[in-house]
């Protein structure tokens, strides 16, 4: 059986178009960004240019609102730490949906030690935020809101622009991490009202190294890697010329092909979840129509998500049973917890994230795979008896 790749949301092959635009950049013009020599400038401008392509993705005012970083945790620690520690004396209060990222809730969390107040936003069953609840907890002492464009787990679209009315309302920041969703459908921080988001480029189909903030021109945020000062002085640190360089491209190419390559996924989304959801006791996790394009999650009753995973694998067929990044601790997903789930519920979930690989021949491959895996697992569980009932 051929390998069927559907982790796209954990990470993501390089395009081969983003390698052959980026290679120079490892071996010929391989000069640091901030020296005055012809090696030096060729690196330059690399970067200025991918600057120009990534403000075209998110529709920026201008190239000089996006700072690069060397991951999308860096751009969420410096939109979250270095907006919230900048704006001080405006308040000591931070505010985040409840099924962010680590990278936001983390650093939001660890402000709380500054004396920051930190509350979290519920969100509903299918994973949208409380619009009420956020309405009413926002007050003038809130220096960062933070409200992802997208769930990287359960596919589900946040209403943003509707975010953005209540929190521009109250002429306060949004930040918005859009890792999950650029690329994937059309972002336009002007239109949609947004103060600053974060981009990966290993969600872009570029190589792993770079991420991005847009920051609004006239936000305050301040430094929190200090050194040469690059970036404006956001962000000091030898920029990764190749990283860069790549994201630049894979913006662009994203930005070109989205619609059409949207429209060729969504198909092949909906039959693989129709098919799954034929098994006995499967659940859709996230919003049934406002989600990803490329995204199907699912939880089943009685197994485990790791089992799940490594099943699938055994047919050559990669998943994600919730985030990647908090693999490492057997707790349950913490956005699975948020939309309402027990934590026995939690345990048994399994992620698909289609990628430019996919295609609908592998919807029957793919089913079957995971029909046979919940049925092996559901006989080897502890929990059968109840599931044989
Ligand atoms: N935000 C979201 C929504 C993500 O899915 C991820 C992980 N892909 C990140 C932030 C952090 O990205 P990274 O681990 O590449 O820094």
């Amino acid at each position: 059986m051929p390998r069927i790749y559907l982790d796209h949301a954990s990470s993501m092959p390089v395009d081969s178009r983003v390698f052959d635009f980026a290679k120079p950049y490892l071996m010929k013009s391989h000069g640091n960004p901030s020296s005055l020599h012809s090696v030096g400038l060729e690196a330059r401008r690399a970067i200025e240019e991918a600057r120009s392509k990534i403000a075209g993705l998110i529709n920026a005012e201008n190239e000089n609102t996006i700072i690069f970083t060397g991951s999308a945790t860096e751009a969420n620690n410096l939109a979250v730490k270095g907006t919230a520690l900048r704006n001080i004396t405006q308040g000591k209060a931070v505010i985040a949906s409840a099924i962010e990222h680590m990278s936001v809730l983390n650093p939001m969390k660890e402000l709380q030690k500054n004396g920051f107040s930190f509350l979290t936003i519920p969100v509903d069953s299918t994973g949208v935020v409380d619009l009420k609840k956020l309405d009413s907890i926002l007050t003038k002492n809130t220096v960062v809101t933070s409200i992802m464009y997208a769930n990287n787990e359960i596919g589900t679209i946040e209403p943003i622009q509707e975010v953005s009315k209540i929190v521009k309302d109250k002429g306060l920041y949004l930040h918005v991490d859009a890792v999950a969703a650029a690329g994937r459908i059309p972002i336009d921080v002007q239109k949609d009202g947004i103060d600053l988001l974060t981009l990966s480029s290993n969600d872009l189909y570029g190589p792993q190294g770079a991420g991005a903030l847009y920051v609004k021109p006239g936000v305050k945020v301040q430094s929190v890697l200090l050194g040469g000062g690059q970036e404006r002085g956001l962000r000091s640190g030898t920029e990764n010329v190749f990283a860069i360089a790549g994201m630049g491209e894979a913006a662009r190419i994203a930005q070109q092909e989205m619609k059409q390559e949207s429209n060729r996924l969504i198909p092949i989304r909906d039959t693989l979840i129709k098919e799954i959801l034929k098994i006995e006791k499967s659940h859709l996790t996230g919003h049934p129509t406002q989600r990803l394009p490329h995204h199907a999650s699912f939880r089943f009753s009685y197994i485990e998500g790791e089992s799940i995973l490594l099943n699938m694998d055994m047919y050559d067929i990669q998943v994600s049973t919730g985030s990647a990044c908090s693999s490492k601790t057997l707790e349950p997903s913490h956005v699975l917890l948020a939309i309402g789930l027990k934590h026995e519920e939690a345990h048994g979930s399994m992620v698909l994230t289609l990628g430019r690989s996919t295609s609908m021949d592998d919807v029957p491959l793919v089913s079957k795979a995971s029909y046979d895996t919940v049925q092996r697992l559901r006989n080897l569980s502890p929990m059968s008896k109840e599931w044989r009932k």
